[in-house]
């Protein structure tokens, strides 16, 4: 099912280059790893195939370097439904990578190269402004450069487009940038590090909340991993909404996948509550699998685990 609402996603594409070890390596160790391979990921390019996923017409604004990876990774893209004409390659560039280690306790280390990703600034969105004015949301996170994303959101906020930020990894930010939006979806940490304050119930989670709301944002849902979302509103609603429960197996892309989830609900113009309940059901679905984008669930799937 492809709907006519239309979302452009703006952010990161990264290869995850994934290595099982049996320790961290130390410095100046050589460390025999195994089970190598590539992942596609990075927040931009997780939401972006999420919400396409599901069904949603996504336009996708990010950057590739000139390298085979990126051509990959933008043919997979198109092949998921995503529109990848706003895809930039960058000339003698690199793109974005993260070199993960896996111990056998389970724990990741990660060292991340932007690469092309970096290169997301005003300049490239401003190529693509047309696309932002047209759309009826624009959804981003903060793995890319604060210019662009304000340079987007600025755009959308003048044009009527709806402008949600996942703002993940947490960064603070400019009030300029907070003042365009419509929608802020945090999880904890990143809740803590926005607002000062250290979400742990109910009630602390609304007085973070309410410190978005005082910037003018008018919805604010903050992720709450296993138990779900605590939900609030300007006007005055909040809650708590529980998620699924499910054996866990690698929550990389949880939130990604809610957040695509999300979007391509309350685009098919289902309630907040309703479009939460079809984005936990989603991001539950995910968490039973492993990796970033090979386990972001299909349409079909989302539905029949929803019945
Ligand atoms: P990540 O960084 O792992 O992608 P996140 O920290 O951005 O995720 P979380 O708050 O951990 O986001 O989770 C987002 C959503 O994913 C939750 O609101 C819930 O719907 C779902 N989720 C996460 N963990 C679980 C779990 N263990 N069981 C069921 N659902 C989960």
């Amino acid at each position: 099912m492809t709907q006519t609402k239309k979302l452009v996603v703006l952010g990161s594409i990264n290869a995850d280059h994934v290595l099982a070890v049996p320790h961290f390596v130390k410095p100046g160790e050589t460390l025999a790893g195994n089970g190598y391979h590539i992942a596609y990921g990075g927040k931009g390019a997780n939401q972006a195939v999420a919400a396409a996923r599901l069904g949603t017409q996504t336009d996708f604004i990010a950057c590739i370097g000139d390298d085979t990876l990126g051509t990959a990774m933008k043919n997979a893209f198109a092949q998921d439904g995503i529109n990848t004409d706003s895809i930039v390659t960058i000339p003698n560039e690199m793109s974005g990578i993260a070199m993960i280690q896996v111990a056998a306790s389970g724990e990741n280390s990660i060292v991340l190269a932007a690469g092309a990703n970096a290169y997301l600034d005003q300049t490239v969105v401003d190529k693509f402004a047309d696309n932002i004015a047209q759309a009826d949301a624009l959804l981003m996170q903060l793995e890319t450069p604060l210019s662009g994303i304000t340079a987007a959101a600025k755009i959308a906020k003048a044009n009527g487009t709806q402008v949600i930020l996942n703002p993940a990894p947490a960064q603070s930010l400019p009030d300029e940038l907070l003042a365009q939006l419509d929608m802020i979806t945090p999880n904890e940490t990143e809740a803590e590090i926005l607002t000062g304050i250290r979400v742990t119930d109910q009630d602390s989670a609304q007085q973070a909340a309410n410190v978005f709301h005082q910037k003018g944002i008018a919805t604010v849902l903050i992720t709450l991993g296993a138990k779900g979302v605590f939900v609030s509103e300007k006007s005055g609603f909040n809650r708590i909404i529980a998620g699924f429960r499910v054996q866990a197996v690698d929550t990389t892309a949880a939130g990604d996948t809610f957040n695509g989830a999300l979007l391509t609900a309350l685009l098919e113009q289902k309630s907040l509550v309703q479009a939460i309940r079809f984005a936990h059901g989603a991001a539950a679905l995910s968490v039973t699998r492993h990796g970033a984008q090979p386990s972001i669930p299909t349409r079909e799937q989302t539905d029949s685990f929803l019945l």
